[in-house]
């Protein structure tokens, strides 16, 4: 008989969020032989929660020893989920690393990108579960066999393009590298790029490797899914989002990490996966908003993407036909190898930019909601010749307000600094901030006038106008709320496949990703709201939202000469728009980075926002003066800008109100060394805040 191993102190981290101030792994007591990467059941307070164990720090960084709990003084660690293969340890530095650069704890963030179902696990549970997989597996296995056809090769491959052979070319000499750098493929919609993802993917699962898919939005996932499943029959592809049931995420995300799932396609919490032999990453339009975090650790899976390749080797692939304005500059800069597509599959054409002048119009009250002659005669053109158009409007609803004008009333929402969106359909008022929603008022409520009015243009608007503009179209709406229950975005989206739609109405929904191939028209038909924002980054994204709305027309060849993008515009003198005729993302991104350049805004300059909720005004706004001035007395704030806090855009959400606080460095490292320095001062100043309901640290914040 063996003796039981002698116990010694480890570390293990555990969910403690980042206000409770605990930010490392916890001390506990464990057997000799537990290696880092186990997940263990550990007491924290009086909670049995889950814990993973971490390692140890080396001498010297760690606490010293009168600051460190005593071992007798230690819990011990609880029972061991040692069926499960340790967390590797790039995995665990990967996590320490985001952690660090997001300024939160590693055992917050480690537990919250672990599949929530794995967390409620005994060892007993986790076991039968393991049992289930292999079992399924084995079946898989035998019907592989069983099935004659199943092709050792992947099927059907179109023959590269030149262009695309020396991309691809490119990507595999990268792969073959010791330490490769990121890869920015760029290339329109339509070029090729997919393909060039699928057969990097099919050099990586020639080396037994495993590859990891990255797509903005869950929506996009069962698309890509469908190809890489075509062209890679036989092979085992799992997806990772936040869509899937606990249940499937768990068994997804144990296929990965016990290096059975081959391919793994998923949104952003999947830069998370643990996969053993993570041979690529691809990043499908990477400039996409979608793969920042907004809540918790808000990370970039992007940016993390980058990370991960650095730290396991391995190349990396950013896709898109309009990058980032950081990954665009990294390639300008040589950090990132740019590798280009420059032609449309087939010869397609881009559709031609047509910037309708609104000025030409006359000029009456409610101008802004006409959809202008011209472009319902061209969406005529289209239907008398049996083609589908695309209307684009990125604001959902009705219209925006309802609008008293004998007292000036208006549908605001008395929870927010906002107006409450009129919904018709249904006849309600909803605020799109705080989601409180009221029947619509049959007379003023404040003057009795019968007569309120819709002020302004949403989709649903959009959709009646067009169907009274043009009788016997087929109009159909695809928004967020014709797209509610699941499985209804598929089916309008097959409609629209089938030719069982003339006119398809939607928000920035349907500007991204599906390839319609019958569109020869696509209209955006008031998008200059963007080019005024406060927020710096609105025009870049503006720009890629119609580039990309754009790329949705023409994808056939056949059709490509005859394809027209619409825009209706104030100012069509605009430099965006200027670029976007002739298709010229350089230009629109030269342009762009000479303008952050002086103004030294990224990524030219580095930022961190600080969010403050609070009951009252007062509240949020002393809080982040108080931190203000704590941030002026660290040395480490020297060559900082802070600016002064100011309420955000929308001030007031669900009687909440609502500061930000903007610090910018000349330097990452700068910034992490003074947040390091700060964010503790913070926790301490929140204590000390009445009426302050919650605070935030945006590390490279997308929106401003
Ligand atoms: P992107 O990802 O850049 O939008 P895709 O890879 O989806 O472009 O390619 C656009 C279309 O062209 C797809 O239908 C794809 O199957 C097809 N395609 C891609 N490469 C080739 C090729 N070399 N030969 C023929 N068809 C191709
Ligand atoms: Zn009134
Ligand atoms: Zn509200």
């Amino acid at each position: 008989m063996s003796e039981a191993p002698a116990s010694r102190r480890v570390r293990v981290a555990v969910e403690a969020p980042q206000h409770s101030g605990l930010t490392g792994p916890l001390d506990y007591l464990g057997p000799q032989d537990l290696t880092p990467g186990t997940l263990v059941h550990v007491t924290l307070g009086r909670r049995d929660v889950m814990g993973l164990v971490w390692d140890d720090l080396p001498d010297g960084v760690d606490l010293p020893e009168d600051e460190r709990l005593p071992e007798s003084e230690l819990r011990p660690v609880g029972e061991a989920l040692d069926a499960l293969p340790p967390l590797s340890d790039r995995w665990r530095r990967l996590v320490e690393f985001a952690a660090s650069y997001y300024q939160r704890s590693v055992g917050e963030l480690a537990l919250a990108v672990l599949p929530p179902q794995l967390r409620d696990l005994d060892a007993k549970q986790l076991q039968a579960r393991l049992k289930k997989l292999d079992k399924a597996d084995a079946a898989a296995a035998a019907q592989a066999a069983t099935t004659p056809d199943t092709p050792a090769t992947p099927a059907d491959r179109p023959a590269l393009t030149a262009q695309q052979q020396a991309a691809l070319d490119a990507v595999l000499e990268l792969a073959a590298r010791e330490a490769p750098p990121p890869a920015l493929l760029w290339g329109l919609t339509g070029s090729g790029k997919t393909e060039i993802y699928l057969r990097a993917a099919e050099a990586a699962l020639e080396r037994g490797q495993q590859v990891l898919v990255l797509v903005p939005e869950i929506n996009l996932t069962p698309q890509l899914e469908a190809r890489f499943a075509e062209r890679f029959a036989g092979h085992a592809i799992v997806s990772l989002h936040s869509g899937l049931t606990p249940a499937r995420r768990l068994r997804h995300w144990l296929a990965a990490h016990l290096g059975r799932a081959q391919l793994v396609l998923g949104t952003r919490l999947a830069v998370f996966a643990s996969m053993p032999r993570l041979g690529l990453i691809v990043v499908d339009e990477e400039h996409d908003p979608s793969y920042k975090q907004q809540d918790g650790a808000r990370y970039s899976a992007r940016d993390l993407a980058v990370y991960r390749g650095h730290l396991e080797k391995v190349p990396v692939l950013l896709g898109s036909a309009t990058p980032s304005l950081e990954s665009w500059q990294h390639a300008l800069g040589g950090r990132y190898r740019r590798i280009d597509l420059t032609e449309r599959i087939g010869g397609g054409a881009l559709p031609r930019v047509r910037l309708f002048d609104m000025n030409r119009l006359e000029r009456k009250k409610g101008v802004t909601t006409t959809l202008s002659v011209p472009l319902l005669d061209a969406l005529r053109k289209r239907l008398d010749r049996g083609e589908q158009s695309l209307v684009f409007l990125n604001r959902r609803g009705y219209a925006p307000v309802l609008h008293c004008d004998q007292c000036n009333w208006k549908s605001d929402c008395p929870h927010c600094s906002a107006h409450q969106v009129f919904h018709k359909e249904d006849r309600t008022l909803r605020c799109h901030h705080c989601g409180v929603s009221a029947r619509v008022p049959r007379a003023c409520p404040s003057c009795g006038n019968p007569d309120i009015a819709p002020l302004g243009r949403g989709t649903e608007r959009l959709e009646e106008q067009l169907a009274q503009a043009l009788p016997g179209a087929r109009v159909a709406r695809i928004d967020a709320d014709t797209t509610k229950l699941k499985g209804s975005l598929e089916s309008q989206l097959a409609a629209v496949h089938e030719g069982d739609v003339d006119i398809l109405v939607g928000t920035q929904m349907v500007a991204k990703g599906h390839d319609f191939r019958r569109i020869t028209l696509v209209a955006a038909v008031n998008p200059d709201g963007a080019l005024f924002s406060s927020d710096f980054r609105a025009p870049e994204r503006l720009f890629s939202l119609l580039m990309q709305a754009g790329g949705r027309a023409g994808r056939d060849a056949a059709q490509a000469a005859a394809s027209e993008m619409w825009v209706q515009t104030w100012y069509p003198e605009h430099a965006l728009y200027q670029s976007l005729q002739k298709h010229d993302y350089e230009a629109f991104a030269s342009s762009q980075l000479h303008e952050r350049m002086s103004a030294n805004l990224p990524p030219f300059a580095h930022l961190a926002l600080v969010r403050a909720e609070g009951r009252s005004v007062e509240a949020a706004r002393d809080f982040l003066t108080a931190a203000q001035e704590a941030a002026q007395a660290l040395p480490l704030s020297l060559g900082l800008l802070l600016y002064p806090p100011v309420p955000m855009a929308v001030a007031r959400v669900a009687d909440s109100e609502r500061f930000q606080m903007l610090i910018e460095a000349g330097s990452r490292a700068q910034l992490q060394r003074f947040l390091r320095a700060w964010l503790p001062e913070l926790h301490a100043l929140k204590r000390r805040q009445k009426g302050l309901t919650r605070w935030a640290v945006d590390v490279d914040p997308l929106a401003i």
